[in-house]
């Protein structure tokens, strides 16, 4: 039962989450982070650290397809524990809808 980040990261990427995950699991791609699912230990913390409310349990119903895809490209995009810059951004991109459209598969850089 991980934690999952969802479509409200997509251009945030606040990365406030990884600075306090004791396992280390998230993984960073060029405008989202996702979780590596078999490496999360499930303790929450993450969660209301993140100011776009992106993560969240996989408890709750329709993440799915979000699930799927942290599992995905936590494979092969880098690990980041440090928390980089900010997209200058990234305040007006939250909360907006449709953000899924605007998913890159790109790696980031990792820290
Ligand atoms: S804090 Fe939230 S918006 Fe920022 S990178 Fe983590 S999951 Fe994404
Ligand atoms: S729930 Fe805990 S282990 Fe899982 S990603 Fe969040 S901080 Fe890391």
């Amino acid at each position: 039962m991980p934690y999952v980040v969802t479509e409200n990261c997509i251009k945030c990427k606040y990365m406030d989450c990884v600075e306090v995950c004791p396992v280390d699991c998230f993984y960073e791609g060029e405008n989202m982070l996702v979780i590596h699912p078999d490496e999360c230990i499930d303790c929450g913390v993450c969660e209301p650290e993140c100011p776009a409310e992106a993560i969240k349990p996989d408890t709750q119903p329709g993440l799915e397809s979000w699930l799927e895809l942290n599992a995905q490209y936590s494979k092969t995009w880098p690990n980041i524990s440090e928390k980089g810059e900010a997209p200058a951004d990234g305040k007006e991109w939250d909360g907006k809808p449709g953000k899924l459209e605007l998913f890159s598969a790109e790696p980031g850089e990792g820290s």
